[in-house]
């Protein structure tokens, strides 16, 4: 296997991407395609199934291409999906019944709320490690059952599949021959009990969920099927697949217990890892697979906070404060301090620890005097507030400080934020040389599987620190931390 490579489709929220990866865990090749939001009404996101897919095959086309790459260059495929997005399809004819529903998508509030009257709250949590809340598949799926016309009969006829956004791709892919979800994703459908490895029936048949619609759970890391011939122009084996937040932690090499990643992203996701027991939450947090690598399972404590790098995209796209992304920080370096100024991004409810899927968005402390640049430093500070308050829930939880603080994911290229983290935290943060560790992640799993890599050693070599923040002790943060709390109460 000298000259091969693994190819890592990462199927995010906004865009689909791939990036080819060599032996090192260099790029060698990348390509990347945004696609649809689909806003039907307020608080609902979808997506197109097909668009998802369509888009995902070109840039998988375009890394090849651009790499001067052909199928046989490839010794695997590895995917990394955006989490909980639910999709039903025929079976026969491969097309979805209805748009993808996303993990944003809060249309399910309601009946959420019946389920927590009920009291299933606790017993849930206890089988699926998850709170009760529309983030997760579940009651995304009872939704499609019971607003798509006939849904329901022909589920129940075995007519319909359902599958979050890697057992897509890989159905996809392997032209219908595969119908597989990895424990990850599976752990993110509120329907998998994670200590038994298998759909929980008690939760199906209270959710009225047909099991036949479900597919096979399977370990993260092993063979799941080779993409059709049409795709690539040879056979390429899929032989790993992980949620996008476990990917990046695998991608960080957060091998071992108590070794944990805060990914910037679209939303922004605290992930450690837990070793082989999972550890339950009392302080809002999520107790989740982080993956299965030969007979072992993996768990971690996660905080999902919904909206993170996605507050900065509003600044630039609804509000057109700035012209990019990037330009947040010289503007947020331009003054002091916010004067006051605090953001709370409860665009779609606010997630760990609060979980509040009313909750809505607020700008707090605005004067006379109140700039652009106080609202977009109030912005990035948000994002690194939203943080805080999941370290402090995770170190409640573990009962100890978190040891090595690594960061990923768009925004933490962002100087400015990743300087304003280590103050509030007050500890050092370490930013890895390459932020796509998600996708690093998924090409991991799938190299190990296939003999690429040999063992977790190999990848824990390749890993590379670019920056090291550090604290300066200002006297002025608990004050500032304070004034974040007591905005986040506004939002309610
Ligand atoms: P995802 O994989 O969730 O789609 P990425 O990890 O690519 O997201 O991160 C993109 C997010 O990061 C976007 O929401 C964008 O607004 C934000 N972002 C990217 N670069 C910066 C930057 N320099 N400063 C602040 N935010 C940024």
């Amino acid at each position: 296997m000298r000259d091969k490579y693994i190819m890592a489709l990462d199927q995010g929220t906004t865009s689909s991407r791939c990036i080819i990866y060599d032996r090192k865990g260099r790029m060698i090749s990348r390509a990347q395609k945004e696609f649809r939001q689909i806003f039907p009404r307020e608080g609902w996101v979808e997506h197109d199934g097909e668009e998802i897919f369509e888009s995902q095959l070109q840039v998988a086309r375009e890394a090849l291409a651009s790499g001067g790459l052909e199928a046989g260059s490839i010794a695997a495929i590895g995917i990394t999906n955006q989490r909980e997005t639910t999709l039903v399809w025929d079976r026969k004819t491969g097309k979805p019944v209805y748009n993808a529903i996303v993990w944003q998508c809060r249309r399910t509030a309601e009946f959420c709320d019946d389920l927590k009257a009920e009291g299933l709250d606790d017993i849930y949590r206890e089988k699926t490690g998850l709170l009760i809340d529309p983030y997760f598949s579940a009651t995304k799926i009872r939704w499609i059952l019971d607003n798509v016309p006939e849904a329901r009969e022909r589920a129940e006829a075995g007519e319909l599949l359902f599958g979050t956004v890697e057992t897509w791709l890989i159905w996809k892919l392997t032209g219908g021959r595969s119908h597989v979800t990895d424990y990850s994703n599976a752990s993110r459908t509120m329907l998998f009990n994670i200590h038994e490895l298998k759909w929980d029936e008690d939760i199906l048949r209270r959710l009225d969920i047909p099991a036949c619609m479900l597919p096979e759970a399977v370990p993260s890391s092993g063979f799941m099927g080779e993409t059709s011939e049409e795709f690539f122009g040879a056979p390429i084996p899929v032989c790993g697949a992980a949620g996008d937040q476990q990917a990046a932690l695998f991608g960080q090499a957060c091998f071992r217990e108590g070794e944990m990643k805060n990914t910037y992203g679209t939303g922004g996701f605290m992930l450690m890892n837990t070793g082989l027991k999972p550890v339950t939450s009392g302080k809002g947090l999520l107790t989740t697979i982080a993956w299965g690598l030969g007979d072992e399972v993996y768990y971690a404590l996660e905080g999902s906070v919904f909206v993170s790098g996605a507050v900065i995209q509003w600044l630039r796209d609804e509000l057109g404060l700035i012209g990019t992304a990037a330009e947040s920080e010289e503007l947020a370096r331009s003054v002091d301090s916010t004067g006051g100024v605090y953001i709370v991004p409860a665009f779609t409810g606010l997630g760990a620890p609060y979980w509040d899927p009313y909750a809505r968005g607020v700008i707090t402390g605005i004067t006379r005097g109140t700039g652009k640049e106080h609202i977009v430093r109030a912005a990035l500070e948000a994002m690194a507030y939203q943080t805080y308050d999941l370290a402090k829930a995770m170190e409640e939880d573990l009962g100890r400080e978190i040891q090595s603080f690594r960061v990923d994911g768009g925004a933490c290229a962002n100087n400015f934020l990743m300087e304003f983290q280590a103050e509030l935290l007050g500890r050092e943060i370490y930013r890895p040389v390459c932020i796509e560790t998600t996708s690093l992640g998924a090409a991991y799993l799938a190299g190990l599987a296939c003999g690429y890599w040999e063992s977790a050693d190999d990848i824990r070599n390749n890993l590379q620190i670019d920056r090291i923040f550090t604290p300066r002790g200002s006297a002025e943060t608990p004050a500032l931390i304070e004034g974040w709390h007591e905005a986040v109460k506004k939002t309610t």
